[in-house]
């Protein structure tokens, strides 16, 4: 009997509405209704018999499948999706304001990159941009960044002209984050070489819900990442301009100050604890409304997860993406989980699936299944 088998390198994952193939060979998305996925579900493997025309039709023309006799199906084994590293902290997000100096910057940030083998690094600028420029140019000059896979920096304040000196005089900055008022989603700006620069939108305070398909991931470890780990507060630090030692911006929880650690192991141990660790290991799966998200081994979110008295967990703000209709913020048709029947708060999780499906009928009409991100 021969049948076709899945590539390795294609990872399907449902959704509530839709599917949706994770390419990691080409890095790229392709959607597909459930029932498709369905017949891959716990195997790599499918009888020529089983599936339906149109869905081959389908699988070979994105060449998701081979074909294959069944006596080899087994020679293929899907691939892991274990997640180690070896960083204690990845991600160092560092806040600069007048009082700061560049020693004191080189010297923090050596030595968190040496302790904790750190290699993505943020520098927040909430003052004029350009008060801080020298500052910039000569931390990211010199050899105490190199190590750095990233450096990014996020910026309250617009000032075109002085973004394109910093990244034109430092090639080094992957990353331009600008916050900006006056826009709702995520917008990327310029995309040079390897520098992008961002605008992302920002509500009454600092933090904001910046979730948007501009920062999807297409790659296998965050993949990974996200089976166990929350893939936005996972190993995270930040260093506020006072020296406070927080998990992450949007945390409230302070851990002490930078400047009270006197050996790397207090740092450490403060990292170590089970309260500073608090919701690395709050992965979208465990969430509601996320769980039920084609996009949840890819997506970044910076909103912080709750959990209720019987252990579940939710998000006080709705994402900009609605899972249940398909739809983001912003696109035509687009409602919110309350106006879809859905409701995920501090007292628990529902959903009207006979509502969900009566606003789906309506709004999607046509089959979705060569529809592309
Ligand atoms: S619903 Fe959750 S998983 Fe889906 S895009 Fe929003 S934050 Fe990501």
């Amino acid at each position: 009997m021969m049948g076709y088998n899945i590539f390795t390198d294609i990872l399907p994952v449902r959704g509530y509405s839709r599917g949706l193939f994770y390419d990691f060979g080409k890095q790229k998305l392709k959607f597909a209704p459930n029932t498709l996925l369905d017949f891959f579900k716990g195997n790599n493997y499918v009888d020529k018999n089983d599936l339906p025309q149109e869905y081959l039709d389908f699988l070979l023309r994105e060449k998701f499948v081979f074909e294959i006799s069944n006596r080899l199906k087994d020679c293929f084994p899907k691939l892991s999706n274990d997640y180690d590293s070896y960083s204690i902290i990845r991600h160092l997000l560092i806040e600069i304001d007048f009082e700061t100096r560049l020693e004191e910057l080189e010297t923090t940030i050596s030595f968190i990159e040496n302790e904790l083998y750190c290699y993505h690094l943020i520098l927040i600028i909430k003052e004029d941009l350009s008060y801080h420029k020298e500052l910039i140019c000569n931390l990211v000059k010199s050899n105490t960044v190199d190590n750095f896979e990233s450096i990014g920096i996020k910026s309250f304040v617009d000032k075109s002209e002085t973004i394109n000196e910093i990244l034109v005089k430092t090639k080094k900055i992957t990353n331009f984050y600008i916050v900006d008022k006056k826009i709702d989603i995520i917008h990327k700006d310029l995309d040079f070489e390897r520098q992008q620069v961002y605008r992302v939108p920002v509500k009454s305070n600092e933090n904001y819900n910046f979730v948007s398909s501009e920062l999807f991931s297409i790659n296998l470890s965050m993949y990974s990442e996200s089976q166990k780990h929350n893939t936005y507060f996972n190993r995270k630090l930040y260093i506020k301009s006072n020296g406070e030692i927080k998990s992450s911006v949007e945390s409230q929880e302070m851990f002490g100050y930078l400047h009270e650690i006197k050996k790397p192991e207090e740092l450490k141990a403060i990292i170590s604890r089970s309260n500073f660790q608090k919701y690395w290991f709050v992965h979208k799966e465990i969430c509601d409304v996320c769980k039920d998200c084609e996009f949840r081994h890819m997506c970044v979110d910076n909103r912080l997860p709750f959990q209720r008295e019987d252990g579940t967990w939710y998000h006080k703000e709705e994402c900009n993406y609605n899972p249940y209709i398909c739809k983001w913020r912003g696109e035509e048709g687009y409602l919110s989980l309350k106006e879809c029947g859905v409701t995920s708060n501090e007292s628990g999780f529902n959903i009207n699936h006979e509502k969900i499906e009566a606003i789906n009928k309506i709004l999607w009409k046509k089959d979705k299944e060569t529809e592309s991100a």
